[in-house]
This record gives C-alpha cells, sequence and structure tokens, in this order.
C-alpha cells in the first residue's frame, strides 16, 4: 500500500511558516526545534522538510542526500546539547514512533532526542 502524506499535519504548517516553532538547527533538508510538551530537559525533534510519514517511508523514498543531511543534523544537535557519550555527555535517547502501535501522533516523519536525565527503560512492560 503506498504511504499516504496529511498536508494538514502539524508539522507540515511549521514547515510551510503557518505555525511558530522554537528552532534549534535547520539545514537545507532539515528542522530541529524543541518539542513542545518536552519528556527531559532536552527533547528536540528532527524533521525532515520534505513529505514522509514514518521512517520507513523516509528510508525508501527520501534521497541520499535528505537521509545523511537528516542524520548528521540530528548527531549536530546531540553535540551541541552536549549529550554525546564520545563527548563526555552522559548519553540520549533517539527513537521515531511510527502508526498505531508506535503511537505516533504527528504523521510527518521525525527523530526525537530526548536527553540531561536519566530516562528509564526504553519500554514498559504493560
Ligand atoms: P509522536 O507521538 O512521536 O508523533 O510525537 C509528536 C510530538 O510532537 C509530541 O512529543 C508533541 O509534544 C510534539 N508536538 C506537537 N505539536 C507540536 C508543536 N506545535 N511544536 C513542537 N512540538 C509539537
Amino acid at each position: 500500500m503506498p504511504f499516504h502524506y496529511d498536508d494538514q499535519n502539524i508539522f507540515a504548517k511549521i514547515l510551510r511558516g503557518e505555525i511558530p516553532n522554537d528552532t534549534v538547527a535547520e539545514t537545507e533538508h532539515s528542522l530541529a526545534f524543541n518539542d513542545i510538551g518536552p519528556k527531559a530537559p532536552v527533547h528536540v525533534l528532527v524533521i525532515p522538510k520534505g513529505r514522509y510519514v514514518s521512517h520507513d517511508h523516509f528510508a525508501a523514498e527520501a534521497d541520499e542526500a535528505e537521509i545523511v543531511d537528516l542524520a548528521r543534523l540530528t548527531a549536530r544537535v546531540i553535540a551541541e546539547m552536549g549529550l554525546s557519550p564520545g563527548e563526555g555527555g552522559e548519553g540520549y535517547r533517539v527513537i521515531s514512533n511510527a502508526g498505531d502501535h508506535g503511537v505516533q501522533e504527528v504523521p510527518h516523519y521525525h527523530l526525537h532526542i530526548l536527553g540531561g536525565r536519566p530516562l528509564g527503560r526504553m519500554v514498559q512492560a504493560d
């Protein structure tokens, strides 16, 4: 089944400049901004500017420049926030939710960068 992208999702509106965002960094193909409801002292979202709904959609259809750009911007934010274990930071978590079981709220592909405190176990066994 082809991927369906909803142009009215909130991150599409952010990318079109229709609603504001708290930008952390921006590149040709990607945007990083603070999550409006932070779950940790650092909670940054990194999104491609292209119309992709999920990681698997992005990996399948984005071109290599977009994929590299998103990966490198994510690493840049991690470094700039002082989270990188390789640079003396305390670490972080990068996650991406997709679909119903992933409990994805916004259907525009995004990575959550979380850090600044111990984050607990990855998934609750409930
Ligand atoms: P997900 O459940 O992975 O789709 O996460 C969506 C995230 O987007 C949540 O953490 C929300 O707090 C965040 N969010 C929703 N609207 C905005 C907004 N206007 N600006 C920044 N973050 C937002």
